[in-house]
């Protein structure tokens, strides 16, 4: 869609060009600013015109992965199915829980969709899941988040004004990490009602994270050998579960009990 408030748009040119003018917000994929109008934006400024590598794989056994934040989500999958790591392979499932047309997967960014803050966000469950860090760089410099904690509520982030997220960054654990995934939804192609995505580390501890059912992401941790009562336990601390068409919080709670079983399960 047009917008109409837009009145200026700027390619950055490095580092030192990422100060926001009043009126002026980040430009990834475009995918959803584009799709409805933006009343109070009247500047772009296009961060894909910096060249961040979508892909940074480090050396050997020790080195994490550091994935930039206008990677694609569609890179995203072919990236995680090439590196053939464990770890990686809930990265389809997640990216293909949006469920969206492949113009938007190819155009669509992984920090886009983390900081767009939709509780069905994939890329959100993906790095939630693995245990991700997002850094931030701001007006005051630098910073790390774990994307836990960066995403606050629907719509919602802890990014502070003219704040981006540069990259995430994941630990070699989550690389190496055995994964399981389950999503439910009210319909076979509908929006997400629970993302449920589980990791045992190569050390033995189980996390699983819990988006989509959810208004903020949250982490499971359930040490080594959880049983189904500390897995019923652990969902029980989960004070506010999200309310939409897409499905009734009471629905959404039963799934994603349901769901962390059937993750611990299959991680046992
Ligand atoms: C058909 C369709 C189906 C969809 N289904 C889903 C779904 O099931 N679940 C879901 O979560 N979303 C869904 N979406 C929305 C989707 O999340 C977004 O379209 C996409 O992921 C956003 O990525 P983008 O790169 O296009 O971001 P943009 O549209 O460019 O930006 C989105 C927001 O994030 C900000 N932003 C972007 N990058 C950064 C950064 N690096 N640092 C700080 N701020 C940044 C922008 O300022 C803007 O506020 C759907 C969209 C469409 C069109």
């Amino acid at each position: 869609m047009d917008l109409h408030t837009v009145e200026s748009f700027r390619l950055p040119d490095g580092p030192d060009d990422l100060r926001l003018a009043p009126g002026e917000t980040w430009l990834a994929g475009g995918t959803w600013l584009f799709s409805e109008p933006q009343v109070t934006t009247t500047g772009l400024v296009d961060l894909t015109a910096l060249g961040w590598p979508d892909w940074e794989l480090g050396d050997g056994s020790t080195g994490g992965l550091t994935i930039g934040a206008t990677c694609t989500l569609l890179d995203l999958v072919a990236h995680a199915e090439r590196s053939g790591l464990p770890g990686l392979a809930v990265a389809r499932p997640c990216v293909e829980a949006l469920v969206m047309s492949s113009k938007v997967s190819r155009r669509a960014t992984v920090g886009g969709n983390v900081c767009l803050a939709l509780p069905a966000g994939g890329a959100t469950s993906l790095l939630t899941g693995l245990g991700a860090v997002a850094v931030v760089w701001g007006p005051d410099g630098e910073r790390r988040v774990p994307v836990a904690a960066l995403v606050t509520d629907v719509r919602r982030t802890a990014l502070g004004p003219g704040e981006l997220v540069r990259a995430f960054e994941v630990p070699r654990a989550s690389l190496d990490a055995t994964t399981a995934f389950r999503r439910a939804a009210l319909t076979a192609m509908g929006r997400s009602g629970a993302v449920l995505v589980g990791r045992r580390e190569p050390d033995g501890g189980v996390h699983v994270s819990v988006t989509a059912s959810t208004r903020r992401p949250h982490v499971l941790d359930l040490g080594a050998a959880p049983t189904e009562a500390d897995v019923a336990t652990a969902v029980a601390t989960i004070d506010r579960w999200y309310d939409d068409p897409h499905g009734a919080p009471d629905w959404r709670a039963a799934q994603t009990l349901r769901c962390a079983l059937e993750v611990v399960e299959e991680l046992a």
